[in-house]
């Protein structure tokens, strides 16, 4: 999997994961302040529509106490003047704001009724409003429950009875509701001008199957909104437990009259007292619905009112915010995604860059950069990448030139080396003669002081030759490493000796302190000797204008020594660090090719030894080739005995 997709899916997580929940959270509780927004508005609703309710009553009672301010009414009953009174209520009646109007008496017995067939000697005395107005002298209002035989009695309109009555589509009617209806009613004091109670004015009007209260409540209460075709709010009346007065209507259309409210509602309105709130099914949807009892005057609960808010406008909101939320968190993840799947090709661009560039390098191509220029740690990533190419393609540039140089330079150096080799072959066999025929002459008897003399100069001459000519052969003699137990001063010996023949050192003197009783070490003769002949070419090198070059071989602890040591140029500080690195030289081309020192380490390096160099600028250096010697452990540290080096016997 590559960074980028395990950045998205790990990304995406987080942003799915949050989010969902967020919303999860927002949702729910979007949900309940919703709900609780609802009930609580349906209680507000119902207090509304109760207020509508009362309303209502209170408008039947300032009809009938406005009318009962006529003086001709009290006039009438005082002088008991029939005639006159029925002209009075009539009036009243045909203004139509009551179903019922009776005139009463002080006692309560009905004095006149515009409308019914007994007008005259029945009595209301029972009637509860009428009591409280007989009993207070004061206005009284509220609902009450009025046997059908009473209702005809009060002179009620017929067309009225019939309307009212249970939904014929019902087998089942309620018994209750043929026996009873519901009116409310109101009767105010009728005074004498001395404002003593002379009679009681009472107007009722029947609930059942009138619609006036509830439509109101419709219309005032819930605005007449509707939701897909259905009113929002709805209202009811109910007497006892059945629904007298609605706006619900049944899936027919009709008004859904003569139905029951639920049990559990009855047992909580009707017969606790108290108000219900909660969601209901009310004939075919749900409603957050309310209900509260309604009472007669003497507070005995005959029924109920209703409010309630069709439950769909609010689910649907409710879901509309849970559609919002979830395509947000949608939103959310695709720009997370695609923000992401940017800033990662952004991020992850170099990477790329990088990888070509290695590959391109691998290949060969050593100008290859990444060439991408960041800031922060991309940046100084990519910088140190390019910089390490960069060093890389220097140091190959480097590399071939010294190795060009090198090549040149060996193939140069073997020819001549085969070249001498030939020469001092074919120089070697006749010197031999020469020297063997020079012994023989100056060994003659009859040879002269003076011959002799001449003829010792010709031997020690010649002998330097001859051993010019063999240090030659076993120089350029290629021969494996073949390790075997040394004395140094044999290598140091012949080292100077080739020195001394090359006659542009001319200017150098050589001096050399060889130790006599050196312990052996186990080295190759030929490149032990190479070593010191490149430690002191670089010596002689280094004292262009003439000095001293001093040979010194010591024991020291376990190990021997061999130094050499020059009144030179000496060496910078700076570059105690680098003479040993291959190619390094301070010299002219074609002079220097700076693998003497590198070569000389490594070769010293594989017998387990060191090389130590201690230089002042300007005042000479001293190389010190560090062996270990044979049969002594190594590291161990005893001291050597000062002074104790000596004159080794020449070996001649
Ligand atoms: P080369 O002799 O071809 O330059 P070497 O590896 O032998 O290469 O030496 C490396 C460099 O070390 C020389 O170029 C020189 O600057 C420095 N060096 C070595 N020996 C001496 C010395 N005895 N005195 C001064 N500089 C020296
Ligand atoms: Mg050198």
């Amino acid at each position: 999997m590559t960074i980028r997709v395990r950045l998205m899916i790990a990304f995406l997580g987080v942003v799915l994961a949050t989010n969902l929940l967020l919303s999860l959270v927002t949702i729910r509780r979007v949900g309940q302040v919703l709900i609780e927004e609802v009930q609580m508005r349906v209680l507000l609703d119902l207090s509304a529509a109760r207020e509508v309710y009362e309303n209502h009553v209170q408008g039947l009672a300032q009809f009938l106490e406005a009318a009962s301010l006529d003086d001709s009414i009290a006039a009438g009953l005082q002088q008991d003047d029939p005639q006159q009174l029925a002209q009075e209520v009539r009036q009243i009646y045909q203004m139509d704001r009551a179903d019922m109007i009776s005139l009463l008496d002080r006692t309560g017995r009905v004095v006149y009724r515009p409308a019914g067939p007994d007008q005259r000697d029945g009595s209301m005395a029972d009637n509860e409003v009428v009591q409280r107005v007989l009993a207070t002298g004061q206005p009284a209002m509220g609902t009450l429950l009025v046997s059908r035989e009473d209702l005809v009695r009060q002179g009620i309109n017929p067309a009225l009875l019939a309307r009212w009555g249970p939904d014929p589509a019902k087998e089942e009617a309620p018994e209750d509701l043929l026996e009873h209806g519901m009116v409310v009613a109101a009767g105010v004091p009728i005074r004498d001008e001395q404002g003593g109670l002379v009679g009681v004015l009472y107007g009722a009007n029947l609930l059942n199957g009138r619609y006036r209260i509830v439509d109101t409540i419709r219309d005032l209460v819930f605005q007449n909104q509707t939701y897909e075709g259905k009113d929002i709010g709805t209202a009811t009346i109910f007497q006892g437990d059945v629904r007298i007065s609605t706006n619900v209507k049944t899936e027919q259309g009709r008004r859904a009259i003569g139905t029951r409210v639920s049990p559990e509602v009855a047992r909580v309105v009707l017969e606790a007292g108290e108000t219900y709130a909660q969601r209901a099914f009310v004939v075919s949807d749900w409603y957050l619905s309310a209900y509260e009892p309604i009472r007669n005057p003497d507070s005995r609960i005959i029924g109920a009112l209703y409010v309630g808010l069709l439950e769909a406008p609010y689910v649907h909101r409710q879901r509309l915010i849970v559609v919002v939320f979830l395509a947000m968190v949608l939103i959310a993840a695709t720009a997370t995604i695609a923000l992401l799947w940017l800033i990662t090709k952004q991020v992850l661009k170099p990477i790329g860059r990088v990888i070509e560039m290695s590959r391109r390098v691998i290949g060969g191509d050593l100008g290859a950069r990444v060439g991408i220029r960041r800031r922060g740690e991309m940046g100084a990533l990519l910088r140190a990448i390019d910089e390490m190419a960069d060093a890389v393609a220097q140091r190959e540039e480097k590399l071939k030139a010294a190795t060009r140089r090198q090549i040149g330079q060996s193939e140069k150096l073997a020819s001549i080396g085969r070249l001498a080799a030939g020469v001092a072959h074919e120089v070697n066999n006749p010197l031999t003669g020469v020297l063997t025929f020079a012994h023989l002459l100056r060994d003659k008897h009859e040879a002269s002081e003076q011959d002799r003399r001449d003829l010792d100069l010709i031997i020690r001459e010649t002998t330097r030759v001859r051993d010019i000519v063999r240090n030659l052969l076993d120089f350029a003699r290629e021969s494996p490493s073949r390790r075997q137990p040394l004395d140094v001063n044999g290598p140091a010996r012949q080292m100077l000796t080739l020195l001394r023949s090359q006659k542009e050192y001319r200017a150098i003197r050589i001096e050399e302190d060889l130790a006599g009783d050196l312990p052996a070490v186990e080295a190759d003769q030929n490149q032990l000797q190479q070593v010191l002949l490149n430690l002191a070419l670089n010596a002689c090198e280094a004292m262009p204008d003439g000095g001293v070059l001093k040979i010194r071989t010591a024991r020291r602890g376990g190990e021997v020594i061999i130094q050499i040591s020059d009144t030179g140029v000496g060496i910078p500080r700076e570059h105690l660090e680098t003479i040993f690195d291959p190619f390094f030289t301070t010299k002219p081309t074609g002079k220097g090719t700076g693998l003497g020192l590198s070569v000389s380490y490594g070769i010293v390096q594989q017998h387990g030894g060191d090389i130590e160099v201690v230089s002042e600028p300007g005042a000479g250096s001293t190389f010190t080739v560090v062996l270990p010697a044979m049969g002594a452990p190594s590291g161990e540290a005893t001291q050597a005995p000062t002074g104790a080096a000596g004159k080794e016997p020449s070996d001649e």
